[in-house]
């Protein structure tokens, strides 16, 4: 009944049809499921004499005095005449023709609206209006309120869903009757009549956590079943991996420093993961600079002690690079065992056949690179471990992709800060560990916002750290309009600098529209320290590792979410000497530079990026945009404790039901609920 075409049951024209149609509303259910973002109150009505300004009032009596004319503008006027027991009062409505096809001198009428008051006189101004004896829809009851989409009003909607009321029966609770009263949730189909047209507002709320519960519940659902999955569907091959102490032990002494002991009990975490005969699904959460790339090592390590092969990949070849750059050092003393390749795309032709080849064999232990290693050509011998940097700027299509390898233990690891409860629910499928210590002896990075008065001096001052020879990084301001644009702005910054700021230096350029060679040539250039200033697009925020660098600006930096700043401001800090990093702001406003402020107070990504969730929202954190979030049309993304509540019976339904096979109505809302979540982030 309710998947019936909107078409016979809507008294419309096709122009609305299809506009719904463009919203995503096709049957009676999607029209139902168009819920109002919020609710007034016209169930109480007022006398005339007892009028309040500023706010709604709702009056019953008679019209007279109907009257038609124009204003000088050309505008129609239809005013009247309202009087109850109490007083009279003037009404006017603007361009509302239909109000003169609809009323008549001696209706009896409900009206609500707003007051003005001019030149002495009361004015009732385009109220809504409902003849008494007609059901009363838009006043005396507490209405729904509805998102418009021009050309649908919020009061077209309203009607229409009014009279498809007497479908609200038609749904059928799909909650199992255990999570319902444990949870102490609204049923099905009251939670429908209750959100559109409430009884009272208590239960409005009521209709409206049911639905966030729902809405929830369903991303926890699919979460936990994607797990679920992973570990089910794992090929045979997979097997518990044996740990060698003494060997690991070893290795990590080679190491030319301490562990912190947030990286050990990470690992200790990763340890207990490989040796399950499931794999591994976790996400490691650290700090730029909290050393995720040494336990990555060592993952890596222990998996080829167990003869499989692992993998690390990186988002950009300039980071992969470096991984391949670090691990070679770090596993040099085991390089007779342990072959360690490289795999970008911008390779040749024949030297990719050549590790393709050899990847299949199982010469090659471990490989990094972009994501170029699980195109589709490219097979394993028996890959046991891939671990991904910066996971959430792959494609959502990764995992199934290294599902064809034969479900590795996967880590994934983040520098993007996510306060928990996002990452619960972003993350839900995984195991989270985090790296909340860093290595010692780091420094804060000193944190200033220069106003463009200041900037001279600032640049004065940068000359003299650059003659005691420590280098900078200038980050140009994100365009996300155009890439275009972007690498126009990036270049005239370059050129300003070199040309007429830092003349007696060098300045690099980097940017996305680079050859890789071009690239490293440029990353080689600076960390050999031929290059004094690098200026670079947002290109550079993840990984780059040039511990003489102590000196990063931003410019532009209104215009990025806060997480995101300390990522690039990661950057710097990671050698002995004091680090710096200034905030050039485009525009002064100063709610933008308070913002700011945060960074020149706090030091963790975690509670930066707390307040930018709460100062922001959800949307601009850093991240979420790309990890494939759904919409959300009535839970709050910030909502702990429903989180919490959701999460906890999505862990029960899914140990003893894990295809929700005992709940078919459920399981059928789920599948459309992933239907949909799908469609939205490919
Ligand atoms: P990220 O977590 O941002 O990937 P990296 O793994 O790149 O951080 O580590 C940042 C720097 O800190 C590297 O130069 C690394 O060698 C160093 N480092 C990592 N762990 C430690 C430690 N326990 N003590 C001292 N330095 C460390
Ligand atoms: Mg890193």
């Amino acid at each position: 009944m309710l998947s019936q075409p909107l078409t016979h049951h809507l008294n419309t024209t096709t122009r609305y049809l299809n506009h719904l149609k463009k919203i995503g509303i096709k049957n009676i259910e999607d029209l139902l499921g168009y819920y109002p973002r919020a609710y007034q109150d016209l169930s109480q009505n007022n006398r005339i004499s007892q009028l309040q300004l500023d706010k709604i009032n709702v009056f019953r009596g008679t019209i007279s005095h109907l009257t038609k004319r124009y204003s000088k503008t050309q505008k129609l006027l239809i005013s009247a005449i309202l009087t109850d027991q109490s007083a009279s009062i003037e009404i006017i409505w603007f361009n509302q023709p239909y109000v003169a096809q609809f009323l008549k001198n001696g209706d009896e009428v409900v009206l609500a609206g707003k007051i003005k008051f001019d030149f002495g006189r009361y004015t009732l101004m385009n109220p809504i209006y409902e003849k008494v004896g007609q059901t009363q829809i838009h006043t005396s009851r507490i209405i729904p309120v509805y998102p418009e989409s021009p050309p649908l009003t919020s009061k077209w909607i309203r009607e229409k869903i009014y009279y498809l009321s007497n479908y609200f029966d038609h749904f059928r609770e799909f909650l199992p009757d255990e999570i319902i009263s444990r949870q102490k949730l609204m049923k099905f189909p009251l939670v429908i009549k209750e959100i559109h047209f409430p009884s009272q507002k208590e239960t409005a709320l009521l209709a409206r956590e049911r639905l966030a519960f729902d809405e929830l519940l369903m991303i926890q659902l699919v979460a936990l079943q994607k797990r679920w999955q992973w570990i089910k569907d794992y090929k045979e091959k997979h097997y518990a991996m044996h740990i060698d102490i003494q060997k690991v032990n070893e290795f990590v002494k080679r190491i030319p420093f301490d562990l912190t002991n947030a990286q050990k009990k990470v690992l200790r975490e990763i340890i207990e993961d490989l040796k399950r005969p499931y794999p591994m699904l976790r996400l490691l959460q650290g700090d730029v600079g909290s050393g995720k790339t040494i336990v990555a090592g060592i993952s890596l390590y222990i998996t080829t002690l167990n003869g499989l092969q692992g993998t690390l990949m990186a988002p950009t070849e300039i980071l992969a690079k470096q991984h391949y750059k670090t691990l070679s050092q770090l596993f040099n003393p085991y390089k007779e065992d342990i072959c360690i390749k490289y795999l970008t795309g911008s390779l040749k032709k024949s030297e990719k056949k050549e590790i393709q080849a050899q990847l299949i064999q199982g010469k090659i232990n471990i490989i990094i690179g972009t994501h170029a290693i699980i195109q589709d050509e490219i097979q394993f011998k028996n890959l046991g471990l891939a671990i991904i940097d910066e996971q959430h700027r792959f494609g959502v299509k990764q995992r199934d992709k290294l599902k064809s390898c034969g479900n590795p233990n996967l880590l994934n690891m983040s520098a993007t800060p996510i306060p928990r409860s996002l990452a619960m629910t972003l993350y839900g499928d995984q195991d989270i560990s985090i790296i909340d210590e860093m290595p010692k002896g780091r420094k804060k990075i000193i944190t200033k916002i220069v106003p463009e008065e200041k900037r001279a001096s600032a640049y004065n001052w940068i000359k003299k750290q650059i003659n005691q020879n420590c280098q900078v990084y200038v980050i140009c301001p994100l365009i996300e309009a155009s890439d275009v644009l972007e690498i126009k702005s990036v270049i005239s910054e370059y050129q300003k600098l070199q040309n007429q700021i830092f003349t007696e230096f060098k300045v690099g350029l980097l940017h996305g529209k680079l050859s890789s060679a071009e690239k490293d040539q440029i990353m080689d250039e600076f960390g050999q320290q031929k290059i004094q200033i690098l200026v670079s697009t947002s290109v550079i925020e993840v990984g780059i590792d040039n511990s003489n660098a102590n000196i990063i600006i931003i410019e532009g930096a209104e215009r990025f979410g806060l997480a995101q700043l300390h990522q690039f401001r990661g950057r710097v800090g990671r050698g002995e000497a004091q680090s710096y990093c200034f905030l050039f702001p485009s525009h002064s406003s100063l709610e933008n530079i308070e913002r700011l402020r945060a960074l020149e107070t706090y030091n963790s990504g975690f509670l930066l990026a707390e307040i930018d969730l709460n100062m922001r929202g959800p949307g601009e954190l850093f991240g979420i945009r790309q990890s494939g979030m759904p919409d959300l049309t009535i839970a709050n993304i910030t909502d702990t404790k429903l989180i919490a509540r959701t999460r906890n019976e999505a862990i029960r339904l899914i140990k003893e039901n894990p295809l929700l096979e005992k709940y078919p109505l459920l399981k059928e809302k789920v599948e459309t609920f992933k239907a949909k979540y799908e469609i939205s982030i490919s």
